[in-house]
Formats: C-alpha cells, structure tokens, sequence
C-alpha cells in the first residue's frame, strides 16, 4: 500500500468498524469525551456489520435484544428475537438519536496500523475508493467483530464440481434467490441452519423440502419471540425503566441457568431431551438427531423463536439426517451411511472463519505484531500492543453485554491517563502464566482459529464469559501492576503512575 503525500489527519481515538460493537463504542467514548477528536472507520459502504452483511432468509438473532441491545437504548419491538432489518434499524436510529452520523466513514477499510512509542502514536492506512489514505491516533479501539467478511467458511467437499445445481454459503446469499418448490439441503446444526430451514419453507418462495444434514446435533430449544414479562414491566414502568429491568432479569436469568447448566449438566441435557420431546412427534429419534457429544451450554444454545424449528419438523416440511458426507453427486450427496439425499439446492452453513482485528497488519516500533503471541488483559488490551483496545463480547451470552462493559472500563482508564498526563500505556504478561485460546470454545470455528487468535491466561488475564463477574471487576480498581503508563512530554510521569497503582 503506498503512504499518501498529505499530512495525515491527527484524532485522539479511532474506532475500527461500525457494527453493534463500534457505534456503542463510539456512544460511550463522545459521551464520556466530548472534547477528543474521534472517528469511526467502516470498511463497507453500510453501518451494522453482521447485521448487514447476512441476507439469507430468516436472518434473525438467536439472544433476546433485550441484552443484545444497547443499555443506553431501550429495545422497543414486541419480538424480543429480532430479524436482522429490525436490528439495523435500531443501530440507525441509535446512530441518529446520539448524532454519530459525523463520526463515521464508510468505505474506509483499514489495512495497517503501527504504533511509535516515541510519539505514542498510530499510524492508520486506508484503502477507499477515493485511494489510499493515511490518519494517526493516538488509540485504536477495534469493534471489527471476529469472523472474516469476504468469505465463509467451507470445508472440502468430494465431487462439488459435480453437482448440478446450486451451491450456496449463507454468507453470500444470492438476494432474491428463488428456492421455490425445490428440494433443499442444509448442510450444518448450528443457529444458521435452525434460522434458515423454517425460513426456506414459508411465504411464496416456499422449498418443496428442506433437510438439515448433520454430522454432530446441536441443543435447540423452542423460546418464546416475545418476552411478555418485558411488555408487562414495560406497561407498568414505561420504556426505560421496563427496559432496564427486563434487561437485569434476563441476564441474571440466563446466568442462573448458565450456571445451573454447567454444575448439572446430565440434568440440563435431560430437560432439554424432554422440551425437544415434547416438541417433535411421537416416536422421532430424539437421541440421535438431538443429542450432542458436548454438554449444555459448551456453546451458545440454538434458539427457535415460538419453535419454529419443531413446527418444520412435525409438518414434514423438514427432516434431519445425522450422517458423515462420501461425495457429493451430480443429484444430491451421498452419505457414508449408504444413503443417498436428492437435492437442487445444497446450502452450506458450515460456519465462519475466524479473524479478530479485521486482518489489519500491526506492528509496533517497526516489528511485526503476531496476535497469537498477545494474551488479552481484562478481555479487552492486548500485550505487547500499546494503545489499543479491542471488543471481544461473550460467546454463550449476548455479545454486546461485555462490549458495553469494556466499553465503560476503556473510558475510565482514558480519564485515568488524561489525569496523570500519561499519553501511552501497555500490559506485560508474566511469560510464565499458564495460557489457552481467547475463544476456548468446542465449536468449530473457535478450534479453526486456535493459532491465529489471541491467548487469555489467569484472574485479569482471564476471557470471562460471565457479565455479573465483570460488572463486579469493572466496580474493583482500575489499576494493577499489568499496566505500564508512559508519557512522551513529561519524563516523571512514568514512574509516579506506577507509584500511583502500588498506592
Ligand atoms: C448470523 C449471525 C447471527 C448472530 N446472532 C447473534 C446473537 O443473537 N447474539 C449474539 O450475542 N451474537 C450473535 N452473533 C455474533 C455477532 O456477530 C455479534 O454479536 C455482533 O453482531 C458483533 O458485532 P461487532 O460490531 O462486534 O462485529 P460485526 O458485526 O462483525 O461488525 C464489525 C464491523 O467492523 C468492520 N471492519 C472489520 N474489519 C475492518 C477493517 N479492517 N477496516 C474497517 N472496518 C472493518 C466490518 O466491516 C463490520 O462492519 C451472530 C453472528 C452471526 C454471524
């Protein structure tokens, strides 16, 4: 990329992406900074990331927005799970109602970014239509989410090219895509799949028939798309404090059955055998195609909003085969079982691949940056790289629960600096501190990604997944001996912060 002539534009903290992640980033930052120049880059030509990237048919959230939401924006919709146009809407209109429209540049993907610490600045290139672009900071704040955009993931498939009809990943949903009257196959269990099968068979475009084909099942269980205990409190409290509350239940809910899930499991698989049971015809092989190998809650539960999934499944519309794929044949794909499914259409749900920090190429004083080598501090600063904080949410949980705590904590330790005249600071790793994956997840996308994410380690080098834990971390000191402040224009304020965090 070659560095544009003009003097570079000089801000205070860049935000990368403009997903749920970067606007509530860029809410809390003004809020909490009106004086510093911030702005938002956005790689595509649209706010909303996830949200306007996904186009295939059903696209909805499997968390109640409720959570998912933002704490500073009540959740107004009757459906608490929401289709993906209802949650861009809600980003627009938190975009409008907190004037962030200013902030943010479309069409600006960042390619690289390199750190000095001798003027504790980043140096930001651009790629945009209008060429390249060069800006300095003196933060990166990286709401770039954590999968790649350009393409999901696919694993080898046997015969592909032999297939005669169409094969299609969800993330590159052909718009408009007529699927009618066609045999379908959905290959994957995961929340794509269970959103996409009832989908495909309803309105005009209906399928003939959807099969989801599955190696390894996946816990589903019917909930409710509105939460009546949110509109009664909203009813009786009005829209912000039933907003808050329903907000306070739900997350101590969802985390006394997390926890529930977690200390029983057998009886948290039990239950959900029995709620599948109950929800699928007499007789249906519960314990083959509703039987994951991994306990409850080892990964996100598969949400089906009024049991939708169940509906598809007792009116024929939809089958499961649990099964291993041989080939795929010019009519359908062959299975190890012997079996052989016809298809028109082959749909691969096969997931993500995983990349944090949008691909960008970091480097601080000259050195490249392997991300693998940095373990994550308080879920959100990295090692090694000095003023950067990224948004890394829950993954069993709504995302967004843990951005919004991060969020909270990156403000305050600006204030900090701000304070003491620190304009840098970086966490230091004991190198002998045990270390596992950031994402340290069974699922597949997690493993897939093992060796290009970064590590987290122990107490604040820990991933927590649970919000009450690090809402009471985030009420604890802001300070610890992790962290080294530095200051380019006033030599003794080194030295005196970290007396400052021995005090
Ligand atoms: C289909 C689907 C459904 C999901 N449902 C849920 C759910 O119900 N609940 C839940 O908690 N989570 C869910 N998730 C996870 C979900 O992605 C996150 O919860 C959330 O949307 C992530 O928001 P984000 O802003 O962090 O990242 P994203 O939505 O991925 O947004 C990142 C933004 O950063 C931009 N960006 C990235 N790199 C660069 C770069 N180099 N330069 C400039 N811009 C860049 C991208 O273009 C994008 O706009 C779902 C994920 C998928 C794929």
């Amino acid at each position: 990329m070659n560095a544009p002539k003009q003097r570079p534009e000089e801000f205070d903290i860049v935000i990368i992406g403009a997903g749920i992640s970067g606007i509530g980033a860029a809410r809390y930052i003004v809020e909490a900074f009106p004086g510093k120049r911030v702005v938002v880059l956005e790689g595509r030509d649209n706010i909303g990331g996830t949200w306007d990237l996904f186009k295939y048919p059903g696209i909805r959230s499997d968390s109640d927005l409720h959570t998912f939401g933002y704490e500073f924006k009540p959740w107004k919709d009757r459906a608490a799970i929401a289709e993906a146009p209802k949650i861009l809407n809600y980003l627009r209109e938190a975009v409008e109602e907190n004037d962030l429209g200013g902030l943010i540049r479309l069409g600006h993907s960042v390619r690289r970014a390199e750190w000095s610490s001798a003027d504790a600045r980043w140096t930001i290139d651009m790629h945009t239509a209008d060429g390249d672009k060069r800006i300095t900071a003196n933060w990166i704040f990286a709401g770039t989410g954590y999968y790649r955009y350009d393409e999901g993931y696919t694993p080898h498939f046997e015969g592909r090219e032999d297939f005669a009809g169409d094969i299609i990943h969800p993330q590159h949903w052909p718009e408009g895509y007529d699927y009618s009257g066609k045999k379908v196959v959905v290959i994957g269990s995961g929340a794509t799949a269970v959103t996409l099968i009832p989908s495909m068979l309803t309105g005009e475009r209906a399928a003939a028939h959807v099969t989801m084909l599955q190696r390894t099942p996946t816990y589903v269980l019917p909930w409710p798309k509105v939460d009546s205990l949110a509109l009664l409190y909203t009813r009786l409290f009005g829209e912000r404090r039933g907003y808050a509350l329903t907000r306070f239940n739900n997350i101590w809910m969802d985390r006394g059955v997390v926890k529930s899930l977690r200390t029983f499991p057998r009886l948290g698989r039990a239950i959900i055998r029995r709620v599948n049971k109950k929800s699928l015809p007499k007789g249906y092989d519960v314990d083959t195609h509703f039987n994951p190998p991994y306990d409850p809650w080892d990964q996100r539960l598969c949400l089906s909003p009024d049991g939708d999934f169940f509906a598809a499944l007792r009116d024929g519309g939809a089958s499961i085969v649990t099964d291993r794929i041989t080939r795929f044949t010019e009519s359908g794909i062959q299975l190890e079982s012997g079996a052989h499914l016809d298809a028109d259409v082959i749909v691969t749900a096969t997931g993500l691949n995983v990349r944090l920090l949008g691909g960008i190429d970091l480097a601080v004083d000259g050195a490249p940056v392997n991300l693998a080598d940095s373990v994550v501090y308080r879920g959100t600063l990295l090692s090694g790289i000095p003023n950067l904080a990224i948004a890394i949410g829950y993954t069993t949980s709504s995302w967004t629960l843990k951005v919004g705590i991060l969020c909270r904590y990156f403000c305050n330790l600006v204030k900090h600096m701000d304070a003491f005249g620190y304009d840098s600071v970086a966490v230091e790793a004991d190198p002998a501190m045990e270390t596992r994956p950031v994402m340290d997840l069974s699922a597949g996308y997690a493993q897939r990604a093992r060796e290009s994410t970064p590590k987290q380690g122990t107490g604040m080098w820990q991933m927590s997944m649970s919000y009450p834990q690090d809402a009471k971390l985030l009420r604890g000191p802001l300070l610890d001996d992790a962290l080294r402040f530095s200051s380019t224009t006033d030599e003794s304020a080194s030295s005196t912060a970290r007396e400052a965090i021995r005090a």
